[in-house]
Parts: C-alpha cells; structure tokens; sequence
C-alpha cells in the first residue's frame, strides 16, 4: 500500500496518505493544514480520497479538513466525543495565535470497533481516550502500522493538560489498546518520528508502570 506522511502546518502534524495501487483510493488522517502539499501527494500517485480521518479535534489535526473535504466530496470520520472540543475551534486557535479555521462538519461518528476499508485494505478505528476523550487511533493489521494520533509518541506521550484531557486514562487506553498489537507494529505518532510498539513497550519512561 502506498503511504505517506507529511507534517503540516506550524505545530507540523503528521498527515498520512494511504493509497491502494490497485483501486487507486485513498484514505487521508490528519489534515491540519496545507491541503495543496496533501493534493499533490494524491495527484501524484493518481488517487481518489475515499474516507478523511481526524484522530481528535486539536487544531493541528483537524484544521484543514473541510477544505480537503470539499476538494475531493469525502466524507470526514471522527469520535463524537471530540464534538465539544471541535466547537472550541476559535478558541484554540486564539492560544496559538493562528487564523481560525473553517469548521468541519463530520459525516461518520468513528467509534471503537469501526473499520473503513480501502482497496483491500482494512483500518480498524481504536478508541483511546486521554490526550481528548474523542481520539482515535487506526490499526492497520495488513500492513502492521499504527496511527496513533497524540496517544502515543516515540519516548513520549500526549500531554493530558488541554481541555479533555486524563492522564490515568491515556495510559489505560495505551495499556488495553495499543500494548497489546504485535511488537514489530510501526507507530505513525501525531507528530515526530515514527517508532514501534516493541520499542515504546522497552524504552518509553512514560510507560514505565505498565505490564
Ligand atoms: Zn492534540
């Protein structure tokens, strides 16, 4: 499957585009901003958006989506319990001092034990609350990749201080959900470097206290 990532904006959110070379369609998460990189990316590779995902409702990640949504009629998914957070869109824009974005409206209410199939190729939505109560992660079995939103980071974790955030509960949905996926499972992070589930379970000291 084609993949790739590219950060966007000023808080470089990962952005990734998945592509089935058979079917050409694709799958976006994340289009915080700089919806021409993320056209190209799609042009390039003579793709068709299928499916937008928003992992939560931060700006960074969620800031480009209708724009993207219009440019290509996909529909958005995202975790209704993220909707208060995304209403607060001008107010966390008025914290980074960026432009408000235009306000996304959400097709798909993706919860836990969703899957949205491109091509062949099956994205099972986990629920993992903490960073927000409404982020997301996807699983991707086939190709052993994890998107993780801002639950998971290499050596690190979402900060848990913004509005919707729990720190016991980040660590419990990294402990029942993330944890257990198979050791050699590649974690796109919501921003930085990827890195593998076996990795984070041996170095991340945020992890330190869990089986
Ligand atoms: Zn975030």
């Amino acid at each position: 499957m084609i993949h790739e990532v590219l950060p966007v904006g000023m808080l470089q959110c990962n952005c990734s585009v998945f592509g089935d070379e058979e079917t050409r369609e694709a799958l976006v998460i994340d289009p915080g901003d700089d919806i021409p990189g993320i056209l190209e990316i799609v042009a390039r590779h003579g793709l068709t958006v299928k499916a937008i995902v928003i992992t939560h409702a931060h700006i960074d990640h969620i800031g480009g989506a209708q724009k993207l949504k219009r440019a290509t009629g996909a529909p958005v998914y995202m975790n209704a319990n993220d909707t208060e957070l995304q209403r607060m869109l001008p107010a966390q824009a008025a914290w980074l001092g960026a432009p408000v974005p235009e306000q996304t409206s959400v097709d798909v209410a993706a919860k836990e034990g969703d899957s949205i199939t491109i091509g062949g190729t099956d994205f099972h939505v986990l629920h993992t609350p903490g960073h927000t109560q409404g982020s997301i992660s996807l699983w991707i079995p086939s190709e052993r990749k994890l998107v993780a939103g801002d639950t998971l980071f290499r050596d690190s974790i979402g900060r848990t201080d913004l509005p919707g955030g729990d720190g016991r509960q980040i660590l419990q949905s990294i402990h029942d959900k993330l944890l257990p996926l198979p050791e050699e499972t590649i974690v796109i992070p919501g921003h930085g470097p990827e890195t593998t589930i076996g990795r984070e379970k041996r170095f991340n000291y945020f992890l330190r206290d869990l089986a």
